[in-house]
C-alpha cells in the first residue's frame, strides 16, 4: 500500500509525525498540570529479605492517573516529564511524599525513591532530601536512592560529589538496573553503593539460561566481595526465586511477591499478610 500511495507516502508519514508531535505537547501540557490538579500519585512495591521472608523496603513507583486517559505508567510520562523541565518538582514531590509514607511504617522498613539523572543537575537535590528527611522525621538511614548508571555518565565527576552529599544525609545509595550499562563493572569502582539490584532482563531469563545465571551468580558475589547488598528485581516464579535463593541474594521483588501498591494496600501488606508462599528452598523433600 506505502508503494501505491508513491510521492503521497511522505505526506502521509508527515501527518503522522506531526500527530505525534502534537500528542507529545499536549501531554507534556497535561503532565504539568497533573501534579497541581492531584493527578499523580506513589505505589509502592514491597522488597523481601530471603533470610526470613520479611519486607525490608519498598520502592515508590510513581503513577498518573490522567483524566479521561486512565493509568499511565512512568515509562510513559517519565521521558516526558524530562523533557518538559517537570521531574525535578515532580522528583521533590515524590521524596516528600514516599518519605511521609515510610515515616509510618514499621522500623524495620526503608524506603527506596527513583532519581533521574537530571534531578543531579540545578544543585537542587540534596536539599530536597534533607527537606523531605526533616519534614517526615524519618530516619534518614531508612531512605534509599535509587541510581542508573546513566548518573555515572557525567564526564565532570560532578554526580559522585552529589552522591556523596546524599549519603552524608544518613541516605543509602543503589545502583538499580543493574547490568544494563555500557560499563557496570567499571561503576562498581567509581562509588560505594549500599546496593546492587540486577536488571530484570537477567531474572526474566532464569532458571533456563545459562548465561543470565552465570551473571546472577557472578553479581551476587561481587555483592558479597565490596560488601553491597543484592537484589534482584522482577521476579515472577518459585523457580526465579530459588535461584536468587541459591546464590545468595540478599532481597528480592517483583509480582511474585506483590504488584506496586497504593499507599493503604502496602500498609496491611507490611503489617503481615505476606502470600503464604515457600521463601526457603526445598529441603529434603526433593521438589523440583
Ligand atoms: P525501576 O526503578 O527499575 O522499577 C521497577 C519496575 O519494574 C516498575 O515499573 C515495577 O512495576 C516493575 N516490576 C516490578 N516487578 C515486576 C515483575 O515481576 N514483572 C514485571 N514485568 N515488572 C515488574 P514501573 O512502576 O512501570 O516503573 C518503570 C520505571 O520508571 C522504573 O523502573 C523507574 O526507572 C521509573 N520510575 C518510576 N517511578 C519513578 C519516580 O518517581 N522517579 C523517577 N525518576 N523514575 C521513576
Ligand atoms: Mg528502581
Ligand atoms: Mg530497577
Ligand atoms: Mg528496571
Amino acid at each position: 500500500a506505502a508503494k501505491q500511495a508513491g510521492r503521497g507516502t511522505f505526506r502521509v508519514f508527515d501527518e503522522a509525525t506531526d500527530t505525534h508531535l502534537q500528542s507529545r505537547q499536549k501531554m507534556k501540557a497535561a503532565l504539568r498540570a497533573a501534579l497541581g490538579l492531584g493527578e499523580l500519585s506513589v505505589f509502592y512495591q514491597p522488597l523481601i529479605g530471603l533470610r526470613d521472608g520479611q519486607v525490608t523496603a519498598c520502592e515508590a513507583l510513581m503513577r498518573w492517573h490522567r483524566k479521561g486517559a486512565g493509568w499511565i505508567t512512568p515509562d510513559q510520562f517519565i521521558p516526558l516529564a524530562e523533557e518538559a523541565g517537570l521531574i525535578g518538582d515532580m522528583g521533590d514531590w515524590v521524596l516528600h511524599e514516599a518519605c511521609a509514607q515510610a515515616a509510618r511504617w514499621p522500623d524495620s522498613v526503608s524506603v527506596a525513591v527513583n532519581l533521574s539523572p537530571l534531578q543531579f543537575h540545578g544543585g537542587a537535590l540534596v536539599d530536597q532530601v534533607a527537606s523531605a528527611l526533616r519534614a517526615s522525621g524519618l530516619p534518614p538511614e531508612r531512605l534509599q536512592l535509587e541510581i542508573t548508571e546513566s548518573v555515572l555518565l557525567d564526564p565532570t565527576d560532578r554526580n559522585i560529589g552529589v552522591l556523596q552529599d546524599l549519603r552524608a544525609l544518613g541516605a543509602k545509595i543503589v545502583m538499580d538496573d543493574f547490568g544494563t550499562g555500557y560499563s557496570s563493572l567499571g561503576y562498581l569502582r567509581s562509588f560505594p553503593f549500599d546496593k546492587i539490584k540486577v536488571d530484570r532482563s537477567f531474572i526474566r531469563d532464569l532458571p533456563d539460561a545459562r548465561e543470565a545465571l552465570a551473571i546472577l551468580k557472578a553479581v551476587a558475589g561481587l555483592g558479597r566481595s565490596l560488601d553491597m547488598r543484592t537484589t534482584v528485581e522482577g521476579v515472577e516464579t518459585q523457580a526465579q526465586l530459588d535461584c536468587a535463593i541459591a546464590e545468595g541474594v540478599d532481597e528480592a521483588q517483583g509480582y511474585f511477591f506483590s504488584r506496586p501498591l497504593p499507599a493503604p494496600g502496602i500498609a496491611s501488606f507490611i503489617s503481615g499478610c505476606l502470600p503464604k508462599r515457600r521463601i526457603q528452598p526445598a529441603t529434603g523433600d526433593a521438589a523440583t
